[in-house]
């Protein structure tokens, strides 16, 4: 049985006073049957680690370096996210493949770092508009789970988030179709290459999930948490959409 995960990605927004929504995120949901997680920008993991301590909501950060350690100005190793105490890392976020120009073969170095340090890697796939529209997402995807996941990969160690770009912030999503078409294609995929292992790997939507349209989505096979960005910011809109996940 695989436990749900409403995960929040605060991508570059917060700030030390806005970590206080933790505070009511543990009033709401002192009980939760899902996990929830989020991921603040890097310099407010240690006062999110300290918000969150005597509940089970756990913090994760955006990104790792694939190497231990070295002149990487900027970067922030694995092993020194898992010290302080997080336990989960996004990498290969659609920001940043488009951003930084990171490949799959990059991401799945990020991921084997996070995993080699102890750390939960969430590894981001999805495809572009005009690769959805020139109906090439479904190949998209495939290549870029072979390409981005590393091998030895278990459900303790990976959660693999579904991000179609164009979804990511504009308010627009998939058909419920189509999300359960990629969600489908990645179970299988995963079960062709880790076996039995891939039914304890968690596969999450993400891109415009609201309160509004939380239900419908996880309602849907193999849909099992979200990665929400826009709407983890504030406990008014996180809350509802960790109780839909509750509910399902
Ligand atoms: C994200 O950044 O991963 C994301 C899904 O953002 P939003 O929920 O705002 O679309």
């Amino acid at each position: 049985m695989r436990r749900k995960l409403a995960a929040g990605n605060w991508k570059m927004n917060g700030s030390i006073p806005a970590l206080d929504m933790i505070g009511a995120l543990k009033l709401k949901h002192p009980e939760c049957p899902c996990d929830v997680l989020l991921c603040p920008p890097a310099p407010l993991l240690t006062h999110a680690l300290q918000n969150t301590a005597g509940s089970p909501i756990f913090i994760g950060a955006q990104d790792c370096h694939a190497e231990e350690k070295g002149a990487f100005t900027g970067d922030h190793a694995a092993a020194m996210i898992a010290e302080i105490g997080a336990t989960y890392v996004i990498v290969g976020h659609s920001e940043r493949r488009e951003g930084y120009g990171e490949t799959d073969a990059q991401v799945a170095a990020k991921a084997r770092a996070a995993q080699a340090a102890g750390l939960t890697a969430i590894v981001c796939i999805g495809e572009s508009l005009q690769q959805r529209e020139a109906e090439e997402a479904l190949d998209v995807i495939k290549a870029q789970l072979a390409g981005s996941v590393p091998d030895g990969s278990s459900g303790e160690t990976l959660v693999v988030a579904y991000e179609p770009i164009w979804a990511i912030g504009t308010g627009k999503i998939p058909t419920m179709d189509q999300i359960a078409e990629v969600h489908a294609l990645m179970r299988s995929e995963l079960q062709a290459r880790f076996g039995d292992e891939a039914d304890s790997i968690r596969l999450l939507y993400g891109g415009s999930v609201k309160p509004d349209n939380a239900t419908e989505i996880f309602a849907l096979n193999d849909v099992d948490g979200a990665l929400v960005g826009g709407a983890s910011l504030r406990a008014e809109d996180f809350s509802p959409i960790i109780e839909a996940l509750a509910r399902s």
